[in-house]
Parts: C-alpha cells; structure tokens; sequence
C-alpha cells in the first residue's frame, strides 16, 4: 500500500490510513492510535520541512509478522535533525530509524503483529488492499472527532489502570501487614519453643547427673558389699573344709552331710560375690584394658584345655578352630574371660550336638562365634539375657547354677574393648554369640 504526503491535509489521510492498516493486519486498538500517530508525527515535520514524501506500508510474514512503514523524500541532508525530532516518536512503535542514501532520506519503523493477528495468506492479503484503496479519507474535523475519542478512551484507560494500581498498592499492603502479623507470630511462637526446648535440655543434663550419681552410687555399694562378703565366706568354706579333713575330729554322716551342705552354699556364695565384684568394677570404668597382640592360637589351646573338664556329655563334641585370625590387638584376660563366659554357658545348656568356638574376619571386624545346639533362646528374651540377674524361666543348667550375671558381664567387657556383643537363637535347636571387636581398638 502507497501514499503521498504533500500538503497538510494529507497528513490526516495518511494518519487514517495508517490506523485501517494497522487493524487490518490485527494490531490492537491502542496499538493502532500508536502507529497512527507515529505517521502523523513524522508526515507533520516533513510538511512543516517543506518536503514531499512516499509512504508504502509492506507487511513481512516470515518469522514474527511485522508491519513495516517507511517515509521517504528525496532530499538528503535531514536525517540529524529528523533524528532529534523523533526520539519521542520511537517509543509508539518497535523500531524507528532515520536512514540516509543517496535517493534522499527515510524514516523507517515497525511493529511486531500479535500471535491472535489473522494469518496473512494471500487472498487476505488481496482482501486488505481492496478495502483500503476504497477508502475515502475524512476531513480533518473527522479526523479530529476520532482522535478526540480515542484520547478520551486512553484517559479512561490511564484512569483505570490508576485505579487498578492503588487498588493492588492497597491490597499488597494488606498481604504485607498480613505476613508481618504472621511472621512477629511465628518468631514469637520459636522463642517461646526455644526457652522450653532450653529448659528441657538443662532438665535432661540435671536429670543424667542424678543419674550417674546413682548409678556410681550402686556401683561403689556392690563393689563394698561385695568386696567385704568375699572375706567371710571365705572364711566359712576355709572352716567347713578344716571340719571335714580327716585329721579333724572324725564327724557323723550327718554332720558330715551339714559340713558339705555349708561348703557348697558357701562356695555358690562366692562365685555370687566374685561376679557381683567384677561386675560392679567394670561398671564402675574401673576396668582399664592392657592392649598387646593377643596370640589367639595360643588363647584358643588353653580355653580349649581349661573348658574340656566341663564338656563332660559324650553326646556334646566340644570343638575348638583353628584361628582363621593369628593375632589381634586387644587385652588378652578380657578377651579370655568373655570367650570362657560364653563357652561355659554353651557347655550348661546344650545336651546333644557340639559347642564351637571360631574366629574370622568380618570387614573391619575380628568376630569370635561361640555355637551350641542347645536349648535356645526364646527372640523376645534376647536382650533381656543381657540384663543382671535375669534367667530364662524355666531353663535348666545341665550343670552349675549361675548368677544371672555372666552375660551382662561379657557385654560390659565386650564394650571395654570397643567391640560389640550380639545374640542369634532359636528355641530348640542352639544359640550363636558373636563376638565383634575392632581390628584395630
Ligand atoms: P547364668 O549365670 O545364669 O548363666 P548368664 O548371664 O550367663 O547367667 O545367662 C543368663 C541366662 O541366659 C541364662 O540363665 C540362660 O537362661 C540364658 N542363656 C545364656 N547362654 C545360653 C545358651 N548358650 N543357651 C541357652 N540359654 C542361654
């Protein structure tokens, strides 16, 4: 589509024009008045420059479809100045350029149609010149109706968009005044957890002293007790062997019955008050470990020397490894009397089968396992086995009678060496103790 710009009146036309091409195209309202005004802005400087000017407006369909409109005159010299006159210009459109050749000078500008714009094939293209060349220009008193409504349609715009903007200042503050209730809430409502969770912790640490003082309090007690029933019952089966010897005055069987019946309750006394004492001082930390490189071929000879007087069933073989392990840091009489603790409750509870004792490499881990067929261990009484005093009700000791303490005991010395002891049984058919200490405590 072409023009002409020569005298005033035409750059009304042109200003028309420019807004039935716009929205043919598909430019939006406000977009249309922007464009027109552009044309008109520009036609105004060249009539007032005294030049005439052609104005062809090309619509480009690759890509983003733009309109584009270029005003040209065939003198050059003017684009500095028209430059200058035109920066407000620009902002109605996308791009404006002032260009200069040798045919003279151009303002060239453009704008992007909308995605919603309808697709401009060719016979919409023939449409659009059809309708335009028919168009009969207005006079300018037409012209300044229509720029009259749309200048009273922007300010309505511009006023409503004023009022959209307090409403959403006024609404943003409200949010504001909202979040900051909220937040004075919140940080409140932590302080005041913070100061319980505070008390509590002082609570707690009040709490764990009691604790500790208690729990040395038992300790020293035992230790005491025990410590000071030693000597006595020592005594007592000291006195009740002196009574039996045959050097003695010879006693009747039954006094000779009593005698015996003293020497045994006093010799189970003092195997109580001996674990008694040893577990009070290991529960005390009185126990320290001298750490060397136990020989664990040599410590698995002799427990298996000083147990096979236990392993008295023909029907129980008691089996000792080869160590698959030769050698571990460790404190070699803790680590002897856990393995005999846990050996000599095999050898009481098991009647048929075997007793095994092993040890292998486990990761990071040196495990001992001490196996027996035996009676088992009902699951739920697993850890209460590790508890002091605590028997399995109803289990019987094929021999000896036990304190209740030897478990708990090992566990205590097992911790003592850094190590760890857990329990694997089924009722009926045999128990597994593992014993696993650190490679390198
Ligand atoms: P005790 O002196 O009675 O052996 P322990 O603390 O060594 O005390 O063991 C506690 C209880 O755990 C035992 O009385 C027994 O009921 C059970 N127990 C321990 N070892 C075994 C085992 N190898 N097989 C079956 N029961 C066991």
């Amino acid at each position: 589509m072409r023009t002409r710009i020569r005298v005033e009146q035409d750059v009304f036309t042109v200003r028309q024009i420019g807004r039935e091409v716009a929205r043919e195209v598909g430019l939006e309202s406000q977009d249309q008045t922007r464009l027109a005004t552009a044309l008109s802005e520009v036609g105004r400087l060249l009539v007032a420059a005294g030049r005439d000017a052609d104005v062809v407006f090309t619509a480009a369909l690759a890509g983003v479809p733009t309109l584009f409109v270029e005003m040209a005159h065939p003198v050059p010299g003017d684009s500095v100045q028209l430059s200058a006159q035109l920066t407000q210009v620009g902002r109605l459109v996308d791009t404006l350029e002032v260009g200069e050749g040798e045919t003279g000078t151009v303002v060239r500008m453009s704008r992007r149609l909308p995605p919603s714009s309808p697709a401009l094939i060719p016979g919409r293209m023939d449409e659009i010149r059809d309708r335009l060349s028919g168009h009969v220009p207005g006079t300018p008193l037409d012209e300044l109706t229509v720029q009259n409504q749309q200048l009273i349609a922007a300010l309505d715009e511009v006023r409503a968009q004023r009022d959209d903007l307090a409403r959403l200042n006024a609404e943003l503050e409200e949010t504001n005044r909202g979040v900051m209730a909220l937040y004075h809430q919140l940080s409140d409502e932590l302080e005041e957890t913070n100061r319980g969770v505070v008390a509590l912790y002082a609570e707690l640490d009040e709490k764990s002293v009691q604790l500790r003082a208690a729990s040395e309090a038992k300790s020293r007690f035992l230790a005491n007790v025990s410590h000071e029933l030693r000597a006595p019952v020592t005594a007592i089966i000291g006195l009740g062997r002196l009574l039996a010897d045959e050097s003695s005055d010879k006693l009747t069987d039954e006094q000779a019955r009593q005698v015996e019946l003293i020497r045994s309750s006093a010799a189970d006394l003092l195997s109580l008050v001996n674990d008694l004492l040893d577990l009070a001082k290991a529960e005390a930390g009185r126990i320290e470990p001298t750490w060397s490189d136990v020989d664990l071929k040599a410590m698995f000879g002799q427990l298996r020397g000083t147990l096979r007087p236990l392993a008295t069933r023909p029907e129980v073989d008691f089996i000792v490894d080869e160590p698959a392990v030769p050698l571990l840091r460790s404190d070699e009489v803790l680590l002897a009397q856990i393995l005999r603790n846990l050996l000599t409750n095999a050898l009481k509870f098991t009647a048929t089968g075997s007793v095994r004792l092993g040890v292998e490499r486990v990761g990071g881990d040196v495990e001992f396992t001490v196996a027996d067929t035996g009676t088992g261990i009902p699951p739920e009484l697993h850890e209460r086995i590790f508890e002091e005093f605590y028997q399995v009700p109803g289990s019987q000791a094929l021999s000896g009678k036990g304190t209740g303490l030897g478990l708990p005991y090992a566990r205590r010395l097992v911790g003592i060496l850094g190590g760890a002891l857990r329990v694997t049984s089924v009722p009926g058919e045999g128990s597994t103790f593992v014993v696993s200490l650190p490679v390198s405590p």
